[in-house]
């Protein structure tokens, strides 16, 4: 027997609680005003992909809204949305699931996750007759998002008129403020902060321990994330269909900041230790 423990408290954040920089929540609310196309939210497992879809669905909740999911299983049940949990032992792939809540006429459906080739082609469809869709997949990084929906044989035109906006996050723990310790930052990682275009801190910061956490140098975590509006520059390397490499020299260019460099910003501005960061999966 194996017992999940989820807080509901943890699993209800605000938008403005998950570490979002100015620029990145200022980019989610604008995905979140859209309400057309789809949104799809990547990472590794347990980066935090659910954490900022549910956010972001609340956000979206409202009486007039029908809102329903499928979920691989649903973890938390939540009161402004219908879920109906996947269940591929009995038949109910996230594919036939999808296709049943689609019956239901929804306004915004949420995804989690998506898989295989059919279920995307399905989310694409649904997006295209004018349903808000949010979704969570597998991939490392925005650019490596699109090349996994692209592999999914959805035609690059298809998913450059309809993608709305790509969101990449991975949680790591936050420092506790109360018992950190500063240390001089190190040459390497000054020299990151210039790639970055982040100013030098003075100082960083490494963890303790003290009462307050519970001796661990830790209270709470923190997303790191790589934000992207689809832009029309962004939906033209769609239909050109650029590799994965120069797919991530347009998002540069359309100021579209890597992962790293939120980590970096983080750890310069000390919520973050440079050790948790080197951690984190597929960072590099
Ligand atoms: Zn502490």
């Amino acid at each position: 027997m194996s017992l999940r423990l989820l807080i509901r408290s943890r699993v209800f954040l605000p938008l403005d609680d998950l570490g979002l920089s100015a620029g990145h929540l200022e980019a989610i609310h604008g995905m979140v005003r859209t309400v057309e196309g789809l949104v799809a939210i990547s990472g590794p497992t347990g980066s935090g992909k659910t954490t900022l879809a549910y956010s972001m669905l609340e956000s979206l909740a409202s009486v007039e809204r029908n809102m329903v999911s499928i979920e691989d299983p649903v973890e938390v049940a939540v009161p402004f949305m219908r879920q109906l949990s996947a269940d591929e032992k009995h038949g109910l792939s996230i594919a036939a699931g999808l296709r049943a809540i689609l019956r239901m006429d929804p306004d915004v459906v949420y995804v989690g996750e998506v898989r295989d080739a059919e279920t995307a082609k399905v989310a694409m469809q649904a997006a295209n007759s004018g349903r808000y869709v949010l979704s969570t997949l597998h991939a490392r990084s925005v650019a490596s998002t699109v090349a996994g929906l692209l592999s999914m044989g959805l035609a690059p035109h298809t998913l450059a008129a309809n993608l709305t906006g790509v969101v990449n996050v991975r949680l790591v723990r936050r420092l506790c403020t109360a018992c950190r310790r500063p240390e001089p930052p190190s040459e390497a990682f000054l020299q990151l902060c210039d790639e970055a275009g982040v100013p030098r801190p003075a100082e960083l910061f490494r963890p303790e321990g003290c009462p307050a956490c519970r001796r661990t140098g830790y209270r709470g975590r923190i997303g790191l994330y790589e934000v992207a509006g689809i832009t029309t520059a962004l939906a033209d390397a769609i239909v050109e269909r650029l590799d994965e490499r120069a797919f991530e020299a347009v998002l540069r260019n359309a100021g579209v900041r890597p992962l790293r460099s939120d980590a970096v910003e983080k750890i310069a501005a000390g919520l973050v230790d440079e050790r948790e960061a080197s951690g984190v999966h597929w960072l590099a």
